[in-house]
């Protein structure tokens, strides 16, 4: 299928992957073969069509680097292999090297980005993601489940516009052969955050401060901060994400609101 899908097309850009810390956590051998071998896949028939491709990395690779405006060619910092977590990052890295292999070797054009917490309406709750999970328990009246103290922080990059970003990279030569971040610029607490949801769908939900080890497992190590350069990305196409954090939060509250079910 996979072939024949690859053959048809003009361009790919590869965004599926194992979803979630905990998808990763749960089921290791089905996320490591989904991030491996699922890449090479696609990878290679790009290759044997000679099709243009992306593929999507991640911030993850960072691991436990803190700095701020983290750069493209920055060192990564894992812990040891016993700790789960650190194979999605290790699995999305070895995406990126295979993926500027077949660029070293084969000539194949490849393209890698490296999304910071991409959102949206529609992101589904299911796999435990942040801001979907905060809003469905804030407009429910359920407490909002910070884990750990919440000082750990994010950037968060509306969905609308990593793809305007994406499209643009697919459209321009100086992309191909770069590994390049896509990500946002408010940095923010969790604790923060869940404090903004609060008070934007005005409800009366409070925090609940949960303990690592009682959501994932003792060992389990969060990635404290998360906060990318987007210079690269600019000098490329001439923009970078910008939305307001205000304005990406009252768009996924509208659409939970209006879609209850979800
Ligand atoms: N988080 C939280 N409560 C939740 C879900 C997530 O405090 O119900 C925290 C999580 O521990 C992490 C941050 O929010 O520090 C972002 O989590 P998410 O899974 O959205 O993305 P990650 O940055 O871990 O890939």
């Amino acid at each position: 299928k996979m072939s024949e899908l690859v053959e048809n097309c003009d361009i790919v850009v590869h965004l599926a992957a194992a979803v979630g810390v905990k998808t990763i956590l749960n089921y290791p051998l089905n996320s490591i073969n989904t991030n491996v071998l699922g890449t090479e896949i696609v990878l290679k028939l790009c290759n044997k069509f000679k099709k243009k491709v992306l593929i999507t990395s991640s911030s993850e690779v960072y691991g436990k680097q803190t700095k701020s405006h983290l750069t493209e060619t920055d060192d990564v910092t894992y812990g040891s292999s016993t700790k789960l977590r650190w194979s999605y990052a290790a699995t999305k890295l070895m995406d990126e090297f295979t993926a500027l292999a077949y660029y070293r070797e084969k000539k194949l054009p490849v393209i890698i980005v490296r999304l910071f917490n991409t959102v949206g309406p529609r992101q589904a709750g299911r796999y435990g993601m942040v801001i979907p999970t905060f809003i469905k328990q804030a407009l429910r009246g359920e407490p909002l489940t910070v884990h750990g103290d919440g000082a750990q922080t994010r950037t968060f990059t509306h969905v609308d516009e990593a793809c305007d970003c994406i499209i643009k990279l697919m459209e321009t030569q100086n992309a191909v052969g770069e590994i390049i971040n896509i990500g946002g610029v408010e940095e923010i607490s969790i604790k923060y955050l869940a404090e903004r949801i609060i008070k934007k769908t005005n409800s009366k939900s409070k925090i609940k401060f949960i303990p690592y080890d009682q959501v994932y497992t003792s060992d389990f190590e969060d990635i404290l901060r998360r906060v990318p350069s987007t210079e690269k990305l600019n000098l490329i196409i001439g923009f970078s994400p910008k939305k307001k954090l205000d304005i990406i939060l009252d768009n996924i509250i509208h659409y939970f609101k209006n879609n209850k079910a979800k």
